[in-house]
């Protein structure tokens, strides 16, 4: 299968190529030319492997051809193994006759991140192979928090790599800090921007688009890719885990093989959601995909309206990974209802002009046709953690409780009953101090300690010893000046 990128699709590249570059040469991202088609049978099939690795290589064999079984079945050996605290990796957890978690947060930073970016080292180092690449990889990250962590743990100490890792000064929470300027590893770097996440993902695509930076690079022989979830290699392997939620369900006896599941989903940059997307046109039996956003609310407003209109007040929240105007994998969803770069395109620039674009009226309805949106602020997310911890004894951690909360609305005002599956993306521990809060506690000098004790469970292990780690990266930059702590790791 090829690949061509949303702003051109006269060019055809492999899969590897599409992992290798991140980003297409024109600033499009990359989309498979086809959907593969899971039929009912191959459902059935899906779900007597017995394994999540088994279930990943069956999934991402359809969208790489390019790679063989064999690479495959190593990959997913190595990216879902003893690194995760749980073996069946994205277990899925019953809170009553229809509502599951799907809890991708059993990895080593425990949020959903490692789902994608204990994967992509492996794809991209033998998509770079494949590709006869000599120069070596720094790989650049903007994150509003845990992509950071999750790309340094998948990314350390993987040889003829680098990476380097920006984040908002005021825009993560206090754990996420803290597991990112103490990550070991000697080919990474760890540096705060002054700003928001927009600020930090605008300062590194300007880093990206500097060619005359590129080339002094590729004079080092170096050059740089992306972890974000703008790289095919991240959106691929989460498209898995929404074929592997299904199967448990039907293998639960929840559900039907066939019958509709709904999934809601807490969306920032639009890559986990637009996965589940992708999981559908494939055949998966999704029947509403739901969005769920903080006080951040573009997309709802987007799906609701087909206007998109980054021109608002900017909050930070308790649900700081959601914190994002500008959603950069939206355009892919545009591209695939529309499949018109120049449409795209024209999207794009009028974000980048004026803040804001309107989608034509097809689009507004493929999209209403699939999709549905809500949000919820920091208030009913922390009465969301309360109900549902004395209700269930359940601990949702905050950007999971906008989705359970998005998702009671949903149900309150569609009526809807369809079973739905809430994906859970992070472990309450990861945003200790605001579930304390949420439980009626006041955190104090421990969170983690503290909100073991109230809800009786063991802190995670990735998170126990964070304090005694010592501090590698305390550095800080202007915006402006990203390029130089760049210019200056990678020699
Ligand atoms: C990244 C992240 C999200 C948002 O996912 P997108 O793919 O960017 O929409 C939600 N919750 C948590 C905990 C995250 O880390």
């Amino acid at each position: 299968m090829k690949y061509y990128s949303t702003r051109d699709n006269s060019m055809r590249v492999d899969a590897a190529q599409a992992i290798a570059c991140g980003l297409a040469p024109d600033g499009g991202l990359f989309v498979p030319e086809c959907v593969p088609e899971i039929t009912e049978d191959a459902l059935h099939a899906m779900r007597m492997l017995s394994t999540y690795q088994e279930r990943a290589a069956y999934i991402m064999k359809r969208y790489l051809e390019d790679f063989t079984a064999e690479e495959l079945s190593a990959f997913v050996q190595a990216a879902y193994g003893e690194n995760f605290d749980d073996a069946a990796i994205a277990p899925v957890h019953d809170l009553d006759a229809g509502t599951s978690f799907l809890e991708l947060w059993h990895g080593p930073t425990c949020a959903f991140k490692d789902m994608a970016l204990q994967m992509l080292p492996h794809l991209l180092t033998a998509s770079l192979k494949k590709c006869g690449e000599k120069r070596r990889v720094c790989i650049l990250v903007a994150t509003s928090g845990d992509t950071g962590k999750a790309a340094l743990e998948g990314f350390a100490d993987v040889p003829n790599t680098k990476i380097c890792v920006f984040y908002p000064k005021n825009g993560v929470s206090e754990i996420q800090r803290l597991q990112m300027v103490t990550q070991r590893g000697k080919n990474v770097q760890v540096c705060a921007v002054a700003g928001n996440f927009d600020d930090a993902q605008t300062g590194v695509k300007a880093i990206f688009g500097d060619e005359a930076f590129a080339s002094e690079l590729s004079r080092r022989k170096w050059f740089l890719s992306s972890a974000n979830s703008i790289n095919w290699g991240r959106l691929l392997p989460q498209i898995v885990y929404y074929f592997s939620a299904y199967c448990d369900l039907v293998s639960e006896g929840r559900v039907a093989l066939g019958a509709p599941v709904n999934f809601v989903v807490p969306t920032g940059n639009f890559g986990n959601i637009l996965a589940g997307w992708y999981a559908r046109q494939m055949g998966l039996p999704v029947g509403r995909l739901i969005c769920a956003s903080n006080e951040n609310n573009v997309l709802t407003d987007f799906i609701r309206t087909g206007v998109y209109d980054r021109n608002r007040t900017f909050h930070t929240t308790i649900s700081p990974s959601m914190d994002i105007l500008i959603s950069s994998n939206l355009e892919r969803l545009l591209f695939m209802l529309c499949k018109d770069p120049a449409q795209v395109r024209g999207y794009m620039d009028e974000l980048k002009r004026n803040g804001r674009y309107a989608v034509s009226d097809e689009i507004r309805s493929a999209v209403q046709a699939e999709f549905s949106a809500g949000f919820c602020d920091d208030a009913r997310t922390k009465d969301a953690i309360a109900r549902v911890f004395r209700e269930h004894g359940y601990l949702m951690d905050t950007h999971t409780a906008v989705a359970y909360q998005v998702l009671c609305d949903y149900r309150e005002q569609t009526g809807d009953q369809t079973p739905a599956v809430v994906v859970s993306t992070a472990s309450p521990f990861k945003f200790a101090a605001d579930v304390l809060e949420a439980l009626g506690a006041k955190a104090g000098a421990d969170p983690l300690a503290e909100l073991s004790k109230a809800a009786a469970l063991p802190v995670p292990r990735p998170l126990a010893h964070l304090h005694n780690l010592k501090v590698r990266f305390s550095g800080s930059v202007e915006k402006e000046k990203m390029e130089q702590i760049v210019d200056r790791f990678v020699r």
